[in-house]
């Protein structure tokens, strides 16, 4: 008994709120195929790494052409890489690639899981990949995600079998997908998860080949297939009017923080799947061969499967409705089905036919889009039936306990409205990801609330349970709260409603560096979550900092608005470093928390909660030079980055390069993958030689090798390479301690490496001209020493720097030492100027 209930609590908890975000209204067509997939009693669990390594077209076809629960479980976020569409980096760019998954899954009809393991950045050798992971726990979610979904065929996407050729995480996954297939059946091994789940045994584990891992397509066609299934995904469906392959594309193209917008395929294409363990396949055009996929797969499923069958045999496309009694019978029989696995799945899949048989329209949409703890807020309920079936809203129970009493007959689309209150009582929680409540490691987030492990977002709170009865079959529809208005521009809108704090907090600036001892001023902007908010605030502060004024008063009439406070920074005389955070004060209770909002077409509204801070960095640094050209590649902080240490940084366009523009200049700083994105740039090469011959510095930092679109980088031979360094604390040795780039102004030593994140850097050259000095020698585990990754040379009066070190991660993260030698690369030949002194004064 006790097992039953933490299942339904399970089920009712992994509400999935996006379902509900804009009500569906499905066209009988999709009713029809609601009802196939109903009758298909079989599952297929897709495991890969991170948002976008999934194939879509195979989780299509397997969902809309088999027919088959399909899942993909992506063991990452993918909070390491890049944001095309806007600032959010880090665990903010998790939460865009979460809802970006969801938002695909949408599109090919599959679900998504993860696990609790975080996207620390690239890795390239799965050992080191499991040794961040905590394995133990990464597997224990693996195993978790098989135990729970209990799928019969696992497809990973990437070959276990070859470490070290793609990304540490990629093979990781496969590795750890191997390894789970047998762990899930295993009673010894993750017990505890038995008290909430139950052991399953997979039947098949493939792998999703195809001629990449092959070298070349020759190769690949002529690989021994005898082992492989394929599949056309190319197959049309008219029910839908696309092309599996086609929905593959825009299933894919929803991971447009990635820039995944693509074109359309369409057209007969092959896949492939590699055998890999489990029972062998019989037959070769059919994944599911041997496994039993209809309803007499279960005990009691058989009278279920005649009354479901029949109606997919005679399914009525103009009229639905008249399947809603012989539904019921199947909804009936299902009840009393013993396993559990699989009544819980039905009878959500049932109820969600029968609901759009009916032409149901139910929803709970509150008078705001959020609320504090401690209030109520007005609800506006409407329940309409568009159907002949008798259907009576017996009673509506809210999860803050209310009930409303209705026995409300729904007349054939006559729309019932009426209002409730829903409280939000004082330790309610925030809406914000689970996984980011507290703070995680560099492998793993954490969350302590065990039954969210694996859920793709935080189930939401204020939740509205119609409980209807339908021909007198009692049947609870659950609809989480909205928030649904109209703009002018963009018509009818929905948001999900959400409980926030009554006020919160952020300091505008992430990272402040104090290149002297002079004091700061930083801006602090006070929310309110409600109207009429009144405190205090005042700023944490390292001991040897000092901040004033202590404390300002809060005063803010209206929710939502916002109050500007400004407190003065002063800096120790030494370098230093530490954290500042606000604090507010409200009656007796404090506040350190920051909103975040996250807003765009594609995906839900988000708001995340994190907490308020900012890293003051003192540094200990001299320069020489003033002025900086900047030329702004695939996007990087780096200007905001060196005006903070006092730099005059002018971005300037390609096409305004010339002598006379650039002989303002001290230096020119080229962004990250300037040359692999700006194709102007190799007709300015020469101009920019010319004015480092002439006595200016030029500083390039990496660029890709692949793509580039000049192949004259530098004034002297130069050649880029795939050499990375990707331990973010491997040993920097330095090879030329003479050189005036380690010693002018500031003295660099190893103390200027310590505490850098996520990389050393990448795309080092490997090979160069004799002009270029190699300053250091770094390297990653089990690797040869590698020395391009900061290459000088003098090139007339002037100096040439390559540089693939990470400074465009260290700067936003405030690492001293970076800044510092930054500072003497563009300080380097230019000790004739004092400092603050311009070139051609
Ligand atoms: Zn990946």
């Amino acid at each position: 008994m006790r097992k039953l209930t933490l299942l339904f609590l399970i089920f009712f908890l992994t509400f999935s709120f996006t379902q509900a975000q804009k009500p569906k209204t499905p066209a009988s067509s999709e009713i029809f195929e609601s009802i196939q997939k109903l009758n298909f009693l079989g599952s297929v669990l897709y495991i890969a790494a991170h948002p976008d390594d999934e194939n879509t077209r195979l989780i299509s076809y397997m969902s809309n052409h088999v027919k088959a629960r399909t899942a993909y479980l992506s063991l990452t976020r993918g909070d390491g890489g890049q944001n095309l569409i806007g600032p959010e980096i880090r665990e903010l760019l998790g939460v865009i690639r979460t809802q970006e998954l969801l938002a695909a899954r949408r599109v090919d009809g599959g679900e998504q899981l993860f696990t609790r393991a975080n996207d620390f950045g690239y890795s390239k050798h799965p050992d080191e990949t499991l040794e961040i992971w905590e394995k133990d726990e990464v597997l224990s979610d693996v195993v978790l995600a098989i135990r729970e979904f209990q799928p019969d065929i696992i497809i990973n996407r990437f070959d276990h079998r070859t470490p070290g050729t793609t990304h540490g995480h990629h093979t990781g996954s496969a590795m750890l997908s191997f390894e789970a297939f047998d762990l899930a059946s295993d009673k010894s091994a993750f017990s505890e998860q038995l008290e909430t789940t139950e052991t399953w045994q997979p039947k098949r584990l493939f792998f999703n080949t195809n001629s990449w891992f092959y070298r070349s397509q020759e190769d690949f066609d002529k690989a021994d297939k005898s082992n492989m299934l394929s599949f056309d995904i190319g197959v049309y469906y008219p029910l839908k009017g696309l092309s599996n392959n086609e929905i593959a594309s825009i299933a894919s193209s929803q991971h447009l923080c990635q820039g995944f917008g693509r074109l359309h395929q369409r057209g007969s294409q092959k896949e492939y799947i590699e055998f890999l363990k489990g029972n062998p396949v019989t037959d070769k055009s059919d994944v599911f061969s041997g496994i039993d996929t209809s309803w007499n797969r279960i005990k009691g499923g058989n009278a279920i499967g005649d009354i479901l069958n029949a109606i997919e045999q005679n399914f009525n496309f103009n009229n639905p409705s008249i399947h809603i009694p012989e539904l019921l019978k199947a909804y009936e029989l299902l009840q009393n089905i013993q396993n559990e696995h699989w009544k819980i799945q039905k009878t959500k899949e049932l109820k969600a036919i029968i609901e759009m048989c009916a032409g149901l329209y139910l929803e709970a949409s509150a008078e705001a889009p959020s609320s504090t703890p401690n209030t109520s807020v007005k609800i506006n309920i409407e329940a309409l039936n568009r159907s002949n079936q008798n259907i009576v809203l017996e009673s509506i129970t809210q999860t803050d306990g209310k009930i409303l009493d209705k026995h409300l007959v729904l007349e054939n689309n006559d729309s019932e409205k009426f209002e409730s209150t829903f409280h939000i009582s004082e330790n309610s929680d925030y809406t914000t990801p689970y996984w980011l409540e507290k703070k995680g490691t560099l492998g793993m987030y954490t969350v302590e609330n065990k039954n969210l492990i694996g859920k793709p977002e935080t189930p939401r709170s204020a939740v509205f349970n119609f409980n209807l009865k339908i021909n007198n079959t009692p049947i609870t529809i659950s609809k989480p709260v909205v928030y649904r208005y109209s703009e002018p521009d963009k018509g009818e809108l929905y948001r999900p409603f959400e409980i926030i704090p009554e006020t919160s907090a952020k300091i505008t600036e992430k990272v402040i560096i104090f290149d002297n001892g002079h004091e700061h001023t930083i801006t602090l902007v006070v929310k309110a979550g409600h109207d009429n908010l009144k405190g205090a605030a005042e700023i944490c502060h390292p001991e040897n900092w000092k901040v004033y004024p202590e404390k300002q008063d809060v005063n803010i009439a209206n929710k939502g608005e916002e109050q500007i406070l400004t407190f003065t920074i002063i800096p120790p005389i030494n370098q230093d470093e530490g954290y500042i955070s606000p604090i507010i004060h409200i009656g007796d209770k404090t506040y350190t928390k920051e909103l975040i909002e996250i807003n765009y077409e594609h995906i839900p509204y988000q708001t995340v909660l994190l907490p308020s801070e900012s890293k003051v960095v003192r540094l200990d640094i001299k320069k020489h030079g003033e002025n900086i050209a900047y030329i702004a590649g695939a996007g990087d902080v780096v200007p905001e980055s060196l005006e903070q240490i006092g730099y005059q940084v002018r971005v300037i366009n390609p096409e305004d390069i010339t002598r006379e523009t650039l002989s303002r200049f001290d230096a020119v700083v080229v962004g990250i993958r300037a040359y692999n994105t700006i194709d102007n740039l190799k007709f300015k090469q020469q101009i920019l030689f010319d004015f480092v011959k002439e006595g200016g510095n030029m500083i390039v930092q990496y660029n890709t090798n692949r793509g580039l679109k000049t192949d004259n980088l530098a004034p002297y031979s130069l050649s880029l390479s795939r050499d990375r360094v990707t331990d973010e604390n491997a040993e920097v040795k330095i090879l030329d301690p003479k050189h005036p780039l380690l010693n002018s102004p500031n003295k660099i030593t190893q103390k200027d490496f310590e505490g850098w994140t996520q990389e050393r850097g990448l795309y080092f050259p490997n090979k160069w001209d004799k002009a270029f000095t190699p300053i250091l020698s770094m390297h990653d585990k089990d690797e040869s020493d590698k020395e391009g990754s900061l290459l000088v040379a003098q090139y007339g009066k002037g100096y040439y720097i390559y540089t693939g070190l990470s400074f465009f991660r260290e700067f936003p993260e405030g690492v001293s030492g970076a800044y510092r030698l930054f500072a003497n690369m563009l300080s380097i030949g230019k000790d004739h100027l004092q400092p603050n002194q311009k070139l051609n004064d």
